[in-house]
């Protein structure tokens, strides 16, 4: 419904939008290279909640009273994984809960109106900003944000293989808060041989597993997020451009991952199977079924809480089509 709105359309307009306004480049920014998709099956499905239901939004008191200066109104920013806890731009703590009546933001406390409506007549740019203290706290957000920024989607075979391949002493790891030294080393063979062995076998069926271990070490090992991709190994799809992987979704297949690319120009979706695995291969007849069939794209008018599946098929004129060139964002 929100990209609708912004005229964003399409699979490219949906990735868009969960890319530069929500947190999900945590769950994306490091994949597999086997994934052609930015958000997996996302597009169609509702697996991944955007809303407050799931986790607590925060804010930072300062940024809100410069908003309310410079446009008239302030806004959330996109800070909802937990573990963003310090506003980069004022080095202040984030705050989670209302600093009136401390009443969390989240479903059951105050909902997000809280921000243009207020608590008990006074605004939340109103709150005292807490100065941050914790160099690390701070250093991990920086770390997240610039992350978030970033124009890439990295293979996360090689963000861990420089993960792994950095010099670090034991007693660095455990100074630096991580779990046990045993642990991080453990942690980091097994995640790498399962990589390995999953490519090797086309296995789709875990294609963004283990990312988690990039976000918990890398802003522990390295100085900034710039750092740690200078040492990631430029091999062959190390590096893709984000917005390569916008228009594809994944439409089935365990094993077989396959997708539907949209079209912008005809406005169909080209079925694919790019990396058939040996563990579930395709029949041929399925393979032709699939192919010959014409999948609607970006034409299609996903409202009313009806799924992209689901929805009316509407003619768009081209100037619907959402390939973005020279966009800042
Ligand atoms: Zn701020
Ligand atoms: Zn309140």
């Amino acid at each position: 419904m929100v990209c609708s709105a912004l005229g964003w359309f399409g699979c490219y307009g949906f990735n868009r939008m969960v890319h530069n306004h929500t947190s999900y480049p945590k769950n994306s920014l490091f994949k597999s290279r086997q994934d052609i998709s930015y958000s997996q099956e996302e597009y169609f499905s509702n697996g991944f909640v955007y809303s407050t239901g799931s986790e607590c939004a925060s804010y930072c008191p300062k940024c809100a009273l410069e908003d309310v200066d410079r446009v008239g109104f302030s806004y959330w920013r996109r800070t909802k994984c937990a573990s963003i806890n310090i506003c980069v731009k004022h080095n202040v703590v984030m705050r989670r809960n209302c600093p009136f009546c401390g009443k969390l933001f989240s479903y059951e406390g105050h909902d997000l109106d809280v921000m243009w409506n207020g608590c008990d007549g006074r605004h939340l740019s109103q709150a005292s900003a807490i100065p941050n203290t914790n160099e690390f706290e701070y250093k991990k957000a920086k770390f997240i944000n610039d992350a978030f920024g970033c124009e890439y989607v990295v293979c996360i075979e090689a963000a861990l293989l420089a993960i792994n391949a950095k010099y670090i002493s034991d007693r660095e790891i455990t100074r630096l808060g991580a779990r046990s030294p045993s642990q991080f080393r453990s942690d980091m063979r097994h995640a790498i041989e399962k990589l390995s062995t999953w490519r090797d076998h086309n296995n789709g069926a875990f294609l963004g597993v283990h990312s988690s271990l990039v976000w918990m070490y890398a802003p522990l090992l390295y100085d900034d997020f710039s750092d740690f991709i200078k040492d990631i190994r430029p091999s062959i799809m190390a590096f893709r451009d984000v917005k390569s992987l916008w228009a594809a979704y994944r439409s089935g297949g365990r094993e077989s991952a396959e997708y539907i690319e949209e079209d912008y120009q005809t406005g169909v979706g080209l079925w694919s199977c790019p990396y058939q695995s040996d563990l579930a291969p395709l029949w041929r007849t399925a393979l032709e079924a699939r192919k010959n069939k014409i999948y609607p794209c970006c034409n299609l008018e996903a409202n009313s809480g009806a799924t992209s599946r689901s929805a009316r098929h509407v003619s768009r004129p081209p100037p619907s089509v959402p390939l973005i060139r020279g966009c800042d964002w």
